[in-house]
């Protein structure tokens, strides 16, 4: 199946030998088979149908999984009595300083919290200049005290001394007599401790394309029974890293479909490019390609039945024929002119090759 891949044989239905005519009755008949199984849908015109030619076709999907990661250093502070000989906040790269092991493949999202220890530092409390309090805040205070309102110097009107002051000076209720308050932004230390975790996080971007010659549906291509072509997985991959040197081992030089150049337009187009401007760094390229090895057949109906997909084609059509995981054979076609649109009636072929619905 795979060599037949390599050229694109067109085979004239009218001068094939007889073994080969087999082959494409037996496409015919396949194909009847399917449009019997469709209910709507009506055979009879593939009675006279004509093969005009069977042609090997190859789709490729292409599976990239690339590891993203991010990095994010966040300070806390804390109000502290501990000092740190350093106060002044060092100067260090999150992204090459740290190592880190990345997470497994199976892991869609991970992330990982290294604390910096190495890095703490204090700083003195600008509220209250590294002195744990400050002043009274009742402006009446002084030191601690304020005038008695009800006597002068501790004597009442009457001569007589005042039973609630002390020489006309009674206790701040504010500060408790202190004449000073805990501070608190630093609730009294003082200090901040100031330590920083560096946060990583990591996400695995995957992003699956098709490639082919044909016309298949890129979900028919999913589900097709593919084989392994090629697969590379490059740890440490970069932004900056050459795509095309990690897709040098493809061979596509047999094949119509220019899967390299396909392969290399998208990484750049829908990965790369979304990210260059992005403060994140790739960390890993994994890409997995499958093959499919198909044929597509092209057929010829009365001349009374047009091609409504592709009026150019006039009353020429096509199927698709290949086998999916479980080893069945599968048929996919888009123009078959005999289908159900609908405006005969629910429950018949539409006839009319002037309905636009296919
Ligand atoms: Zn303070
Ligand atoms: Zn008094
Ligand atoms: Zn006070």
């Amino acid at each position: 199946m795979s060599n037949k891949v390599h050229t694109e044989v067109i085979i004239d239905a009218s001068k094939l030998p007889s073994t080969t005519n087999s082959e494409t009755s037996k496409h015919l008949l396949d194909y009847k088979k399917f449009i019997d199984s469709k209910s709507l849908y009506y055979s009879g015109p593939l009675n006279n149908a004509k093969i005009r030619s069977i042609q090997p076709k190859v789709a490729y999907q292409c599976k990239m999984n690339i590891l993203m990661e991010e990095r994010e250093l966040i300070w806390s502070k804390k109000p502290s009595k501990k000092r740190q000989n350093h106060c002044i906040q060092p100067i260090f790269d999150i992204w090459s300083d740290y190592q880190f092991q990345l997470p497994l493949l199976s892991d869609k999202k991970s992330e990982q919290k290294r604390s910096l220890t190495e890095h703490d530092y204090t700083t003195n409390c600008e509220a209250c200049q590294g002195q744990g309090s400050i002043n009274c805040t009742n402006h009446r205070c002084i030191n601690g005290s304020e005038k008695c309102l009800s006597c002068t110097q501790g004597r009442k009107s009457d001569g007589t001394q005042c039973p609630s002051c002390k020489n006309g000076l009674v206790n701040c209720k504010t500060c408790n007599g202190k004449g000073r308050l805990q501070c608190t932004k630093c609730e009294g230390c003082g200090a901040f401790y100031n330590s920083a975790v560096l946060h990583v996080s990591w996400e695995t971007r995957i992003s699956t394309w098709y490639y082919q010659n044909s016309f298949l549906p890129e979900e028919k291509i999913a589900q097709a029974d593919k084989i392994s072509l090629w697969s590379k997985s490059e740890t440490p991959w970069t932004k900056e890293s050459t795509i095309e040197d990690f897709v040098h081992t493809i061979n596509d030089q047999n094949s119509n479909v220019p899967l390299k150049a396909n392969v290399i337009k998208d990484y750049k187009e829908k990965h790369l490019n979304e990210t260059i401007n992005l403060k994140n760094k790739m960390r890993r390229l994994i890409c997995d390609i499958e093959r499919l090895d198909f044929e597509e057949i092209e057929y010829i109906l009365e001349s009374k039945y047009l091609n409504k997909h592709d009026p150019s084609k006039g009353n020429k059509f096509r199927f698709c024929q290949y086998k999916d995981a479980q080893g069945h054979d599968i048929i996919y076609e888009n123009d078959y002119p005999l289908n159900s649109c609908g405006c005969m009636g629910g429950c018949c072929a539409c006839y009319n090759c002037s309905c636009t619905i296919l």
